[in-house]
């Protein structure tokens, strides 16, 4: 049987629902009809999804995590201990490799977290505009276990002024669209280059 995997939780649905029966989010739409329009902002999330895009889809964040929970671990541990006790070589290693291991953790776990809630906040707080697919082809600028993602690209306006985005798929996406189909998309008004479609591609 044919199904459809929820962009929001990763339950797997029949192919031809329209909300998870998990998470109730909205299923992407494939063709060019663009679908049911997105609620008004703020939008409250189908559940798990930030979840799945801070950490279970973002092994980086969880190494950056484990890495400052060692780093401040060992500083908190072996530097009193070192300093209380006199012993030099301890308070060095302790808190010389603490701090290093806090500096790489918490360099990752802010890069990957910013990077992560950029794909959220339009989600959340995004004004909607329908758009229209570009361009569909294979991302050989990511690889990952030998194969490259599809990257789905849009274009949309707002405020009078044309802009671009770029999703990113491992779902073979000429199935799901085709360059002229139209999409919802959401973006910031703030800053309308954070935008991503609506409902995700997955
Ligand atoms: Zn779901």
């Amino acid at each position: 049987m044919d199904f459809i995997t929820c962009p929001w939780c990763g339950q797997r649905n029949p192919a031809d629902a329209l909300e998870c029966r998990s998470c109730g989010g909205p299923l992407p739409v494939s063709g060019s009809d663009p679908g049911p329009e997105p609620p008004p902002p703020p939008r409250q999330l189908p559940k798990g999804y930030k979840n799945r895009v801070l950490w279970k889809n973002a092994p980086g964040n969880v190494i950056g995590l484990v890495f400052a929970v060692i780093g401040i671990s060992l500083l908190c541990v072996f530097a009193p201990v070192g300093l209380i006790s006199g012993l030099l070589p301890m308070l060095c290693i302790g808190g010389g490799i603490g701090v290093i291991f806090a500096l790489i953790g918490g360099g990752l776990l802010y890069t990957g977290v910013r990077n992560g809630l950029r794909k959220i906040r339009p989600y959340e707080l995004g004004r909607a505009a329908v758009g229209e697919i570009t361009e569909i082809y294979r991302d050989t600028s990511m690889e990952v276990n030998g194969r490259n993602p599809w990257a789905v690209r849009y274009q949309f306006e707002a405020d009078g002024q044309l802009y671009e985005g770029k999703a990113s798929t491992w779902k073979y996406a000429p199935n799901l669209h085709k360059s002229g189909d139209r999409v919802h998309v959401l973006y910031l008004a703030e800053d309308p280059e954070q935008n991503a479609l609506y409902p995700p591609l997955g």
